[in-house]
């Protein structure tokens, strides 16, 4: 047998040589870290050096790694079924379609895919089939923010409203408009907080107008826009954002893909606001990262025109791995250690602290705000704190690498929002001990006093 070489100066030649990362662009000075293996909030590297992940991944791993009762729930269901098409049924899928209706709090009916991206485009294709089975078939556009991310496939990237992510691949899906976002941060001088919302919100509205309200399919926004800059809205956004599309017919997705699962201190971030939308997608947090799982969760009534026994009425959609059993399994079995540990309380628990503590930084040259909800927090860094001039990005990787250098990894909102790449992003595991919160507390707040 060949000797095969895992050291990690191998390794990092041989994925040099093979492996094509996503969004970054690595080189020899640069080289990717080799994750090895994770428990808790902490991972370990190839040459064994700690961090504490405070991305959780990609905002996914919500119960933290080292779960032997996540593997060994996937490894039995693999054992006894890995596989059934969704175009039939398994228990699994079943029981965990009943405890999402449970959390949602509504009746759903619950489409299984891979992928965030998956889910969104599963919404997309179902809005267009519901209007065109409702008498409105001229309804096909749908309506995001800028700043807002929805994944990387032809009409998610298309919803997307960060620039980067979108140049050069373009063009994309037809029919996705934008609207701003509420950055209450940077709202216009003397309006207050809620009147700013409110005038966000009826840009929603405005569009639908000016676009001919017959054209409008849907709304998609996150209950607070994550990786585009943690942009927390006023309650008044949503609600008013509910009653826009209730009077214009046009359906209110919500994308839980990172806010669902305990991140904003609920089963889902919308349920910190008083809406009910239409549809609601989720992955994620959905199996903590530990397999591949997403949802398209699609009220009751609007399920009722696909049901109609009419030629062509179903959803003649189709996903080979979507809702695999021991991906179901372990959701369910996720699910069960969020709640028996009271992890959506503790990421509130954990996320107070965390502002609380860090509320201090804002006497600091280079922070312009702090601000979050649940266990979910954006440091908005600046280069001057009159203008409020965007931090560099030379500023900002100093920073990131500082945490790194004292253990702590560290998210930003993208480099992908041109002129607003300048937020930095916590959102650790809600497993998270309280040391482990002492510890991110103490390095963030070194880092930016060695950094003034
Ligand atoms: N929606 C949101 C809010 C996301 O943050 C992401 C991914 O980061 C997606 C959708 C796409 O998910 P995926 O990468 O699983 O396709």
């Amino acid at each position: 047998m060949p000797i095969v070489e895992t050291g990690t100066e191998s390794l990092v030649k041989k994925d040099r040589e093979n492996v094509w990362h996503h969004i970054s662009a690595y080189n020899e000075k640069n080289p990717p870290m080799v994750w090895e293996s994770g428990e808790g909030a902490w991972i370990t590297d190839h040459e064994g050096n700690r961090y504490l992940d405070g991305m959780s991944g990609l905002w996914a791993v919500n119960v933290g790694y080292g779960r032997e009762e996540l593997a060994e729930v996937a490894y039995e269901q693999l054992k006894k079924m890995p596989y059934v098409p969704m175009t039939q049924s398994h228990e699994p899928a079943i029981l965990l379609a009943e405890k999402l209706n449970e959390l949602l709090g509504d009746d759903y009916k619950i489409i299984y895919s891979n992928s965030g991206s998956d889910a969104n485009e599963v919404a997309f294709k179902l809005a267009r089939q519901y209007h065109q089975q409702n008498g409105e078939p001229s309804r096909y556009k749908f309506i995001s923010r800028y700043r807002a991310y929805h994944g990387s496939s032809m009409g998610a990237l298309a919803a997307t409203g960060q620039a980067l992510r979108k140049y050069k691949y373009e063009p994309l899906a037809p029919g996705f408009l934008h609207v701003a976002p509420p950055d209450n941060y940077r709202r216009p001088a003397g309006q207050s907080v809620e009147e700013y919302n409110i005038q966000r919100a009826e840009e929603f509205e405005q569009k639908i107008i000016w676009e001919q309200k017959e054209t409008i399919a849907g709304i998609i926004m996150e209950p607070i826009i994550t990786g585009g800059g943690v942009l927390v809205p006023h309650p008044i956004y949503l609600e008013k954002v509910q009653e826009i599309c209730n009077r214009h017919g046009v359906l209110l997705i919500i994308d839980e893909v990172i806010c669902g699962f305990g991140r904003t201190g609920k089963a889902f971030g919308h349920q910190n606001y008083k809406v009910k939308p239409d549809i609601v997608t989720m992955a994620k947090g959905l199996t903590s990262a530990y397999l591949p799982l997403s949802v398209t969760a699609v009220r009751k009534d609007i399920y009722e025109k696909f049901d109609t026994g009419e030629e062509n009425s179903h959803l003649r959609h189709i996903n080979t791995f979507g809702g695999n059993p021991a991906a179901c399994a372990l959701a369910l079995k996720n699910i069960e250690i969020m709640e028996r540990e009271n992890l959506f309380d503790r990421s509130v628990e954990l996320g107070n602290r965390l502002q609380n503590e860090l509320a201090e930084l804002k006497d600091h040259p280079n922070v312009g705000e702090i601000r979050g909800l649940g266990f979910l927090l954006g440091i908005e860094v600046v280069e001057n704190k009159e203008t409020r001039e965007p931090a560099s990005n030379e500023r900002i990787a100093k920073l990131m690498g500082d945490c790194k250098e004292n253990g702590l990894i560290v998210g930003r909102n993208g480099d992908t929002v041109a002129g607003f790449n300048n937020v930095i992003a916590l959102s650790p595991p809600l497993s998270c001990t309280d040391e482990d919160v002492d510890f991110i507390i103490s390095v963030v707040k070194k880092v930016f006093k060695d950094n003034k």
